[in-house]
């Protein structure tokens, strides 16, 4: 297939937006291209050179295609730049310089094959001289295209083609091409890529062997499969009802979903909900995933989480962002913000795809599969048959720094649907109220050992309030954030005159901190938000049987309150107090104009 062709087929795309016609265009095209020129045609359409998780990137950037054209057409590099800035358009730029020039008489007509070919060298030029590589090709290439050509060129190198062709497009177009356009047959294909994420691959098996030839696609550790998605639920009667009364309630825990491929040897890979390879950012996970499953190849997916090393918890999603993209300071940044992945499901465990499995077969499997450590571990779940059942361990669930909860079907059917959101899988998230209205004072009742960089000294503090009427230190939180080396370093002085072999009498926790501190030292504490938890005895049954309160994501403020005796600290019906204007001014939220009606947010239901 001729380069001419293919752009031809672009100028019809580009003036239109039409489905139904982009797709018209598009089985044209497929028609016209032989089945090794599949792939390049249907991947150039996307303004890309490969399936997206591979990350091909083309590596240009303005300034280097403004030297090849100006290479090409002979045109001095500023001129390029003053053309550009009037059209606001480097491929406009280039159609017109091309107009301007006398075409060269013996130059062949590009093909697709040889312009695919020629791009891939471009994406593959790294390291010294490779600008120059880069310019030499493309100014090559531009030397040969016509005008229109060259506009389509130069947009697709800028990633500027945008012809509007999307994977749904080209699915309809395949089942055109290649079926009759049906339902099913659009859902057969549809299937196949969910499997194998590579359009190329798709087509190529519908062009070689029809329908029938996507049976033959498989899973294969190191090519993702486009995650199963979840559908959301207002309530968890609803969650309940829809899943017969029976299901598999898993912690939501906030974070990163990560899929990992696991090869029987060589390299982990890692990747994104979004299919980009992500495994360089996390290299503990890397290091960690080959010990932690008795059996390989295998594909897992999970949850990546930050983990305070000090006190164990799960830390705020955002601590997580601040890894991302980073190829630097890794290794500090790995002590500072240790991740955990929690995984929840396993798609490939040794040689068995494990995806057409009820879920509750996979989880088994994964259980098995697992040898939990501190960097790998298995999602937390409850199986449950009951609305009261399910709202235990929902509120469990956000006393653990969960952000809701995951329900899973159990029922046969429940096999891993890759790419789709269905109600087999049902997110139930509390609604985020907002960051707690008040500091609150409190007394350190206990402290645990530090860990890591933090050995040999206090990492964490046992936090209570007063109750006033029984006198009681009752516990709400543990904190280890917020300290910085010198606060930490001078922590043990601080609290040495406390420091008890045994709990205090008036203590009330459900902990077992590793030096017991008598009430005496107060510190200011600022949280994201007060949940209801069973782990905390902070007005335990006051708001709802079983729970007391427990402030998420605690952090010290820097500001230890000396002017406070442990009796002046934050009292537990202060405690109960701020909940309940979270929990009135989450109904605001919920209900703008006014706090009247019953809109009581998610978990804070009776
Ligand atoms: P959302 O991003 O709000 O659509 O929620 C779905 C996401 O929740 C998934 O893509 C995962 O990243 C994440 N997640 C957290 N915990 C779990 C779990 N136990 N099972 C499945 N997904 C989970």
């Amino acid at each position: 297939m001729k380069f001419a062709e293919l752009v031809a087929a672009y100028e019809r795309l580009d003036a239109t937006s039409k489905r139904l016609e982009l797709r018209e265009i598009f089985v044209g095209l497929l028609k016209d291209a032989g089945g090794p020129e599949l792939g390049p045609v249907l991947f150039l359409s996307q303004g890309q050179l490969r399936p997206e998780y591979e990350g091909v990137e083309l590596g240009v950037a303005n300034s280097l295609a403004r030297r090849a054209i100006a290479g090409a057409t002979g045109v001095p590099d500023a001129e390029v730049a003053r053309s550009e800035k009037l059209s606001g358009d480097l491929g406009l730029t280039a159609e017109e310089l091309l107009r301007g020039r006398s075409p060269a008489a013996d130059a062949a007509a590009i093909t697709v094959e040889e312009l695919y070919r020629a791009l891939r060298s471009v994406a593959d030029a790294k390291g010294e001289g490779s600008q120059d590589r880069k310019v030499g090709i493309l100014s090559a290439l531009l030397t040969r295209s016509t005008p229109l050509e060259g506009k389509y060129l130069v947009r697709f190198v800028l990633g500027q083609l945008r012809l509007g062709v999307r994977e749904m497009t080209i699915l309809d177009a395949l089942a055109q091409r290649y079926a009759d356009g049906s339902k099913e047959a659009r859902s057969r294909i549809e299937a196949a890529y969910n499997l194998t994420s590579d359009l190329g691959l798709v087509a190529e098996a519908l062009d070689r062997g029809g329908l029938e030839a996507l049976g033959a696609l498989r899973l294969e550790v190191g090519r993702p499969i486009r995650p199963m998605l979840a559908e959301r639920s207002p309530d968890l009667a609803d969650v309940m009802e829809r899943m017969d009364g029976r299901a598999a309630l898993e912690m939501k825990y906030d974070g990163l979903r990560v899929q990992a491929h696991v090869p029987e040897e060589g390299p982990v890979r890692i990747f994104s909900r979004r299919l980009e390879e992500i495994g360089e950012q996390f290299p503990e996970l890397v290091r960690a995933l080959p010990g932690a499953l008795r059996r390989r190849p295998a594909i897992v997916e999970g949850e990546c989480v930050p983990i305070d090393p000090e006190t164990e918890e799960i830390r705020p999603f955002q601590e997580i962002s601040r890894r991302r993209g980073r190829k630097y300071d890794l290794e500090r940044m790995q002590a500072e913000v240790p991740v955990t992945v929690f995984l929840f499901d396993v798609l490939l465990d040794g040689t068995t795809a494990t995806t057409a499995l009820p879920f509750g077969e996979r989880r088994a499997r994964l259980v098995d599969l697992l040898l939990p450590s501190e960097r790998v571990a298995l999602a937390d779940q409850a199986v449950v048959t009951s609305v009261d059942e399910a709202q235990a361990y929902f509120d469990r669930c956000i006393a653990l720094g969960g952000e809701g909860v995951m329900a899973k079907s159990l029922a046969p059917e429940s096999s891993y649907h890759p790419g789709g959101r269905g109600f087999w899988w049902i997110k139930y998230k509390r609604e985020y109220t907002h960051a707690l209205a008040d500091s609150v004072d409190g007394v350190v009742v206990g402290a645990f050992a530090g860990r890591g960089r933090r050995a040999g000294r206090y990492g964490a503090l046992l936090m209570a309030v007063l109750d006033e009427e029984s006198g009681r230190f009752e516990t709400f939180c543990k904190v280890g954030s917020g300290f910085d080396d010198a606060t930490l370093a001078g922590l043990p002085e601080r609290l040495a005159p406390f420091a008890r072999d045994a709990a205090d009498p008036r203590v009330r926790t459900t902990l077992l901190p590793d030096r017991w501190m008598a009430p005496g030292l107060v510190l200011e504490i600022r949280g994201a938000e007060l949940t209801l938890s069973p782990t905390h005895p902070a007005g335990f049954g006051r708001l709802k049987p079983g729970s007391g309160l427990a402030l998420r994501f605690p952090r010290f403020t820097g500001r230890f309150r000396d002017d406070k005796g442990p009796e002046e600290a934050t009292t537990v019906a202060e405690l109960v107090r701020l909940y309940q204007t979270q929990v009135k001014r989450a109904a605001d939220v919920a209900e703008p104009g006014g706090t009247t009606g019953g809109a009581s947010p998610a978990g804070a239901r009776e």
